[in-house]
C-alpha cells in the first residue's frame, strides 16, 4: 500500500479551499479577497492575506533541512503538523497512534482531539539501561488500528536520541501500516544530523523540524513538516487557508538569512558546551541521583528530594520543568540550558541547599 492508501478515504478525494491568493497569486490590482486598499502602517504593510506557502520561506527552509521544496509544508509551528497528521491519518474512534513515554504531551492531546487512541511503548530509562528504544517491542504493539507512529528525538523530556540504524528499521517494518513521524524539534543540538537525508528513500517517513528551539522564534510559530510531497499535499487541503501570518514570514526570513544561520550556529555550539559544564557540575551533588544522557537543549534530572530542589530554585526566582508526572521520572525535574550566568544560578542554589541540609544532619 502507498502511503497515500493509510489517510482517511474522504480526505484523499476532498478538494480543499481555494482561496484567492491561491487562485491568483498576488501581481496586478487585487480586488478579489475584498480586502481593504490601504495598509494600517504603510512601513509594514498588513492589509493583504499572506502567502498560503510563500515560495522564498519555502525555499530558504528547504536548503537548510536539505530538501526540496515539494517536501516540506510550513505550519504554526511543529504543533500544528502533529494535529495535521492525526487528523489526516486516524478516523475517529477508529484507529490509533503509538508513542514513548515519557515524551511530548501534545501528540496524545491531538489524538484526544481527533477521538484517536494512543498506545503506549515506554522508554526503558531506569538506570544503566543501555538501549531505552526498543523496536521490537514497538513492533508487538502495532495493532491494524495504528495508523502514526511519533518518535521525538531527541526525546523531550528526557533528552534521549534514538538511534538512526533503529528508527530506520521501524520505518522500513512499518512500510504499508503505519506513517512514521520523527519529531527532531531538538536535532540541531544533537551530535549527529536527522534523518532528512533517508526520507528518499522511506515514502512512510515524515519529520518535524521548527524555528521554536535553535533558531529562537518560538513566537514567531513557524513550523514545518518534511515528507513525501503526496503527504504534503493531502495537509495543505485541510489545512486553514492562510495558515502564516505576515510579520511571522518576515521574521523566519530574517533568521534564515546567512548572518542570522552562524549567529544561531554559534549559540547551540554554546548550549551544547553549558548542557556538559552543567551536566558535570550537577552530577557532582549529592542530592542529584542521575543526569540523563541528553542531546536536547535540556536536561532532566533526578533528585533525592525533587520537591525541595523546586522550591529553592522557585524562590530563587528560577522556573524549571516539573516533570514528576510521568511515571518513569518521578523523582525528575527538566532544566533547560540558560545563558551561563543561568547556569550558574542554578548550580549557586543547589549549593546553598546542600549547605543547609548538611547543617541540619
Ligand atoms: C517544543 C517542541 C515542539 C513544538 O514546536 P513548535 O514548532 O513550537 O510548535 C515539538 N516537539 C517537541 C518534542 C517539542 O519539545
Amino acid at each position: 500500500m502507498s502511503v497515500l492508501g493509510l489517510v482517511r478515504p474522504e480526505l484523499r478525494a476532498m478538494v480543499g479551499y481555494s482561496s484567492a491568493r491561491m487562485e491568483a497569486g498576488s501581481d496586478g490590482i487585487l480586488l478579489n479577497a475584498n480586502e481593504s486598499p490601504w495598509p494600517q502602517d504603510p512601513r509594514a504593510p498588513l492589509h493583504r492575506y499572506p502567502e498560503p506557502q510563500p515560495l522564498d520561506l519555502r525555499e530558504r527552509l528547504a536548503a537548510v533541512y536539505g530538501v526540496a521544496a515539494s517536501q516540506l509544508l510550513i505550519g504554526r509551528g511543529s504543533d500544528e503538523a502533529i494535529d495535521l497528521v492525526i487528523r489526516a491519518f486516524c478516523r475517529a474512534g477508529r484507529d490509533a497512534i503509538l508513542v514513548q513515554s515519557p515524551t511530548f504531551g501534545m501528540y496524545a492531546v491531538c489524538a484526544a482531539v481527533q477521538d484517536a487512541t494512543v498506545i503506549d511503548v515506554p522508554l526503558a530509562l531506569e538506570p544503566g539501561c543501555s538501549r531505552p528504544f526498543d523496536v521490537a517491542a514497538i513492533l508487538r504493539s502495532v495493532t491494524p488500528a495504528v495508523r502514526v507512529v511519533f518518535v521525538c528525538s531527541p526525546n523531550n523530556p528526557s533528552g534521549t536520541v534514538m538511534p538512526r540504524s533503529d528508527v530506520l528499521e521501524l520505518a522500513t517494518a512499518l512500510k504499508g501500516r503505519a506513517l512514521l513521524v520523527v519529531d527532531e524539534a531538538y536535532i540541531e543540538f544533537a551530535d549527529a544530523p536527522g534523518l532528512a537525508t533517508d526520507l528518499d528513500v522511506h515514502p512512510n517517513l515524515a519529520l518535524l523540524r521548527t524555528l521554536s528551539k535553535a533558531h529562537a522564534l518560538a513566537g514567531a510559530r513557524i513550523g514545518s513538516l518534511l515528507a513525501a510531497p503526496e503527504i504534503v499535499a493531502v495537509l495543505r487541503r485541510i489545512m486553514a487557508p492562510y495558515p502564516l501570518p505576515t510579520p511571522c514570514v518576515r521574521a523566519a526570513l530574517a533568521a534564515l538569512e546567512p548572518r542570522s544561520l552562524l549567529q544561531t550556529t554559534d549559540r547551540v555550539a554554546l548550549i551544547r558546551r553549558e548542557r556538559q559544564r552543567m551536566a558535570a557540575e550537577l552530577r557532582s551533588f549529592a542530592c542529584v541521583c542521575e543526569v540523563l544522557p541528553s542531546e536536547a537543549n535540556f536536561l532532566c534530572v533526578r533528585f533525592a528530594d525533587a520537591s525541595a530542589v523546586l522550591s529553592s530554585l522557585r524562590d530563587a526566582g528560577l522556573v524549571v520543568r516539573d516533570v514528576r508526572h510521568h511515571a518513569a521520572l518521578h523523582d525528575a525535574l527538566r532544566i533547560s540550558i540558560g545563558a551561563p550566568a543561568d547556569n550558574d544560578r542554578v548550580l549557586e542554589v543547589l549549593r546553598s541547599l546542600a549547605q543547609t541540609q548538611e547543617r541540619a544532619a
